[in-house]
């Protein structure tokens, strides 16, 4: 049995040398057969994705839509059912030193919400995986999911099942969301018509200046923990930060009114970078107005106060979670006086390129200088 342990160690050894190694750190007993190494940096998140997807089609006929929306798309008969997923890491996308463990929990759930509403759909379920170090006691864990039961609560979803398992170290949280869309409810990124009206919910920029906000005062308070923090009157940014919600009630609103966006997208890494998706995905393009971008007062107030300009955290920030979707002319009259909806532009042909009109009337190239996790 011992030599049976030890043969086994060996073999695992040298089958990480012969096949593992030569991709993680260029060096092989054997010879290196592909020496090309492309690095990450190169391709972008979005292109590492386009390139995994380009060498999978879809075979089943159910599989209305894969890779390339928020969500998946699938053919259940009387209507679609929309799926997505969204990992978080610990020390990537959240800091445990300012980040409640309920907030959290929260957070992680209304992320992967944000993307079934992004399809003019109601989640239903959602599944829960984590990986965690021996670091965290029951009661931290029994924290997170206090927070992943008010979600469920607020949205209206059932927790149907998830998985556990150990890290080395630090907290993954892996989210599932299940959702259903009447067939002819559905919105695609890709539907936008040239004059369509771009319209934004709510404000954008106010997440990432509650990011801004609460590094500031981790340092102030590393370098001299005496020091209480400087958060007054930041509330509405620290709640868009740790605690944002998803746009459900959107969704409701589109119900009452007979509307159906012709694409929409929600807001998770930056105006800019979804209004590029959304131009693509349809092939168009669009002028957005930078006077135009919704951004609240105490978040102008904070960009001054960190000499950062308040339209790039809107264009460029992310964690908004507010929905971004294209309407047909003929339906302004039924959006034009609700004042939770910004139209901020209109799509153009798309020989017209993607273009931001910047208060001085200046028409800059649209770029996603977004969350990237991969630079
Ligand atoms: P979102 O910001 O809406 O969550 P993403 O940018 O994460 O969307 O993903 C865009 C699309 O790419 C989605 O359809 C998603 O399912 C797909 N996707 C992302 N990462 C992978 C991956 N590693 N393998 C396969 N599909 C992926
Ligand atoms: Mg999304």
């Amino acid at each position: 049995m011992q030599n049976y342990k030890i043969n086994m160690c060996l073999m695992t050894y040298f089958l990480f040398i012969i096949y593992i190694s030569p991709y993680i750190c260029g060096m092989s007993l054997l010879e290196d057969k592909n020496p090309n190494r492309t690095p990450l940096s190169e391709l972008g998140e979005f292109g590492l994705i386009e390139h995994i997807s380009n060498n999978f089609k879809l075979k089943n006929k159910t599989s209305t839509l894969g890779i390339g929306d928020d969500c998946a798309v699938i053919d259940v008969g009387q209507h679609f059912q929309l799926v997505t997923t969204d990992m978080l890491i610990e020390g990537v996308h959240f800091d445990l030193t300012y980040t409640p463990l309920k907030h959290l929990g929260y957070k992680s759930v209304v992320v992967n919400l944000s993307d079934i509403y992004a399809m003019n759909g109601l989640p239903k379920q959602i599944t829960v995986s984590i990986a965690l170090s021996n670091r965290f006691p029951l009661e931290a864990i029994e924290e997170l999911y206090e927070g992943v039961r008010l979600a469920c609560i607020a949205y209206n979803v059932d927790l149907v099942g998830g998985d556990t398992t150990s890290s080395t170290s630090g907290l993954y949280l892996s989210m599932t969301a299940i959702g259903e869309v009447a067939k002819d409810k559905i919105a695609y990124r890709s539907g936008a018509k040239e004059h369509d009206l771009i319209v934004v919910t709510g404000d954008l920029g106010s997440a990432y200046l509650g990011l801004q906000l609460l590094n500031r005062e981790k340092q102030v308070f590393e370098a001299d923990p005496q020091t209480q923090p400087d958060l007054e009157n930041k509330d509405y940014l620290l709640q868009r930060q740790l605690r944002p919600e998803a746009r459900k009630d959107i969704i409701q609103l589109f119900q009452a009114k007979d509307i159906v966006p012709t694409s929409m997208i929600d807001v998770s890494d930056g105006l800019s970078s979804e209004l590029l998706h959304l131009c693509r995905s349809s092939s168009t393009g669009c002028a957005v107005y930078e006077d135009k971008i919704p951004i609240d007062f105490m978040a102008i107030s904070t960009a001054e106060e960190f000499n950062i300009s308040a339209a790039t955290c809107a264009l460029n920030g992310g964690e908004d979670y507010e929905l971004l979707f294209t309407i047909n002319q003929s339906h302004y009259g039924l959006i034009k006086d609700d004042p939770g909806l910004t139209i901020i532009g209109h799509i153009t042909d798309k020989s017209f390129d993607s273009v931001l009109v910047t208060k001085d009337e200046n028409r800059q190239p649209l770029t996603a200088q977004g969350w990237n996790a991969l630079i």
